[in-house]
């Protein structure tokens, strides 16, 4: 089809133009969620000392093992300077998370002791080994290791690597303000009370604001416009002095009344590319505004503009915050599908992984190709490419979740 990209050419030509942001140093508890922007490497052998690992006594191991011990003293979690003399038959008193005392080896639970007086007894059944319930100092890892790259998303099990290593900041990429536009006199408040004759309450600005703000990207704001020419000017004027990144939805094709192109493009908004060979989703525009502002302007189907919004706009701004991992896989597809020999066609589709462990995409049935309703059925949209020939069950294809 002549002018439109294809979507391996539109991935391209974004990534050339996209800008990257900033790495900003942000308070730890900040920073979660967020995408790392520096290596973070151990500050000290993990653990950082002999811990002990369940309540009871620590003893010097020996063959033949006594199986009394007298209490020598205590040592339990945050407390050192406690130490085992040479008399093989005392223990001292320890707690999870105790540094284990000098001249023990051996750690034995309370579940198998019987205290009587200022003893222990072991239980009959009782045959400590050498080493045991001690987690050795440097065991996990030595001070040095590399423990985070960057480009990982900051979640539960990174913020306490974090914590841990004493990382009180941390570099983490700047977040870009963005802005979200609906175009359309058609379109209503959500709280429209009534719905107007030839009216429908607008949703893709919530639905794109979602599947950016579940990914980090928290600073969204969203404003409508109707089908007015100076009135979206005057719009995309004011949103492009004060966002990194504009998102627009409807207005896009070429109807008499779709004028973002032209508004756009009368803010200096440079035109990287308008159309790519894809059903949904074939008028998107892509520019880059005068302050490299990045402009995406998506159909305003509600299906067209949420498949650009996870195919194009996230992955985009996930690459310009250095995010390594992307939201996108490949799936076996459950069922034959056909392809166009023209446009590459993005399907709604469930996963789930099979007794085999591989990773299956089923279609799910869309009434039109407009038919948001059907969407929470699905986890994903399969991409389907340019083939012109049926791709038999089996196949696989690459998806991009919700
Ligand atoms: P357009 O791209 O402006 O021609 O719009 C295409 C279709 O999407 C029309 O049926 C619009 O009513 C619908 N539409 C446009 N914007 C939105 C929106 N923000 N929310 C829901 N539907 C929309
Ligand atoms: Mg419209």
């Amino acid at each position: 089809m002549s002018g439109l990209l294809h979507v391996d050419a539109a991935d391209v030509a974004i990534a050339r133009h996209m800008p990257r942001y900033d790495a900003v140093s942000v308070p730890l508890a900040e920073a979660a969620g967020r995408i790392l922007r520096q290596p973070i490497h151990a500050g000290h052998d993990h653990p950082p000392f002999d811990r002990v690992m369940m309540d009871g006594i620590a003893v010097h191991w020996c063959e033949p093992l006594p199986r009394a011990f007298a209490i020598a003293g205590q040592q339990f979690a945050g407390t050192t300077g406690t130490t085992l003399d040479a008399n093989r038959d005392s223990c001292i008193e320890i707690a999870t998370g105790a540094m284990l005392p000098d001249g023990c080896d051996c750690v034995i639970p309370i579940e198998q002791l019987r205290r009587e007086g200022g003893r222990y007894l072991l239980m009959d059944d009782c045959q400590p080994r050498r080493g045991q319930f001690v987690h050795p100092r440097g065991s996990d890892c030595v001070a040095g290791s590399e423990l985070l790259e960057t480009g990982m998303r900051l979640g539960a099990p990174e913020m306490a690597v974090l914590a841990s290593n004493g990382f009180a900041n941390v570099e983490v990429a700047a977040t870009p303000s963005i802005a979200i536009l609906s175009t359309g006199d058609e379109l209503l408040a959500v709280d429209a009370q009534e719905q107007q004759a030839g009216s429908i309450r607008r949703s893709n600005d919530i639905a794109i604001a979602t599947a950016l703000r579940l990914h980090g990207f928290d600073r969204v704001v969203c404003e409508h416009v109707g089908d007015d020419r100076v009135e979206t000017e005057a719009m995309i004027g004011r949103l492009l002095a004060a966002h990194d990144v504009l998102i627009l939805s409807g207005g896009v094709s070429k109807g008499q009344r779709d004028h973002v192109p032209a508004a756009l493009q009368a803010h200096g908004v440079e035109r990287v590319f308008h159309g790519i060979a894809q059903r949904p989703g074939k008028p998107m525009w892509f520019g880059i505004g005068p302050r490299g502002q990045a402009v995406f302007a998506l159909p305003g189907n509600p299906v067209s503009a949420l498949v650009c919004t996870i195919r194009y706009v996230r992955p985009a701004l996930l690459a310009a915050q250095g995010a390594s991992r992307s939201l996108s896989g490949s799936a076996v597809l459950a069922e034959a599908v056909e392809t166009s020999d023209t446009l590459t066609i993005f399907v709604p589709a469930r996963l789930h992984i099979d007794g085999d462990g591989r990773q299956i995409a089923t279609a799910v049935p869309t009434r039109t190709s407009g038919d948001f309703t059907a969407l929470p059925r699905s986890d994903c949209v399969v991409e389907l490419p340019v083939a012109g020939t049926r791709l038999p069950a089996g196949h696989v294809v690459a998806f991009h979740e919700w």
